[in-house]
């Protein structure tokens, strides 16, 4: 009997011995909501990764909850894009013990990206803000303090970073590496549909001209070949002045621009008072999906929706 009970629980001990430690999945914490839902697609079956700026917040200017700083602090995967977007996560991150790992997707995809915009009919620069522009050397060396971060928008770079986080799962969490791929392969053929699904979409509004609220839309406009020709601002932080919007106004008529597009995120009075005495009319674009539950579709519902908006306010 002694013995039979004592063999019973060698062979639980064993059993527990033999048990992954990946049995419970990586916690990932993913910075914004596109971002999270493609990582939730690699992820789906192996686990649900944390989303840090939810619905109506917007990277620029964030500050961390006290329950983000815990579920941070856990992690051990933080997937963003980098310090020039998501400047909050900077000083959090820098206390993290290094057995966190970070995918940095600027630097991870910095052979794609994007000069930042300014000048032309685009927001000159500030010069009161010296420090950020004097080693603009334009063209040469793209950092990803020159670069525009709003990598997201397009479905061939959401491909690579569906791509990047199977890899990096893989490799924090090997035994799960077959869902991983199997997910990833399945997600990015999902994205050369959309890809070519909004390509035609768009094909008949593309050269109508329009504005933008803030700069976040290059990735998707070079994508789809779109007239963007100008946004009411560069930095959403910073609220453009009296003499700025004049010049916006002159933009609108010189340019005969079709629409103004506000963001959920930032306040849409100002764009009223832009079109008054102009032709154009009011749309909204939402580069974050304010208003879309978080989780696997978000990152299709949030690019059909902006082609729904964009074709409405431009037809
Ligand atoms: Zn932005």
């Amino acid at each position: 009997m002694k013995n039979t009970i004592l063999s019973a629980l060698i062979l639980c001990l064993w059993l527990l011995s033999m048990t992954p430690a990946s049995a419970t999945p990586p916690q990932v914490v993913v910075s914004i909501k596109p971002l999270h839902s493609l990582v939730s697609g690699v992820m789906e079956g192996v686990g649900r990764p944390e989303l840090l700026v939810e619905s109506g917040g917007s990277p620029h200017g964030y500050s961390l909850k006290p329950s983000e700083a815990k579920a941070l602090a856990a992690a051990d995967l933080i997937i963003w894009v980098g310090q020039d977007l998501e400047s909050f996560l900077v000083k959090p991150l820098s206390t993290l013990g290094k057995e966190a790992q970070q995918l940095r997707l600027a630097e991870a995809l910095k052979s794609d990206l994007l000069t930042r915009r300014q000048g032309g009919t685009w927001e000159a620069p500030e010069h009161k803000h010296q420090e950020d522009h004097q080693d603009h050397s334009h063209g040469q060396q793209l950092t990803t303090a020159t670069a525009d971060l709003h990598l997201w928008l397009s479905p061939p770079l959401a491909k690579k970073i569906v791509a990047l986080s199977a890899a990096k799962l893989s490799q924090l969490d090997p035994v799960n590496t077959v869902i991983y791929n199997r997910n990833s392969e399945q997600l990015q053929a999902r994205l050369d549909i959309l890809d070519s699904a909004l390509e035609e979409r768009l094909e008949p509004v593309k050269n109508v001209p329009y504005i933008v609220f803030h700069a976040a839309y290059q990735y998707f406009e070079s994508t789809y070949g779109l007239n963007a020709v100008g946004s009411v601002t560069i930095n959403p932080e910073r609220k453009p002045g009296a003499k700025r919007l004049k010049a916006i106004q002159q933009k609108i008529r010189a340019l005969d621009a079709r629409c103004v597009f506000s963001e959920p995120q930032f306040e849409s009075r100002l764009i009223q008072t832009i079109i008054s005495e102009t032709a154009a009319r009011t749309g909204t674009l939402d580069p974050l999906g304010a208003d879309i539950a978080a989780g696997p579709e978000a990152y299709f519902t949030l690019m059909n929706r902006l082609a729904d908006n964009l074709i409405e306010g431009l037809r």
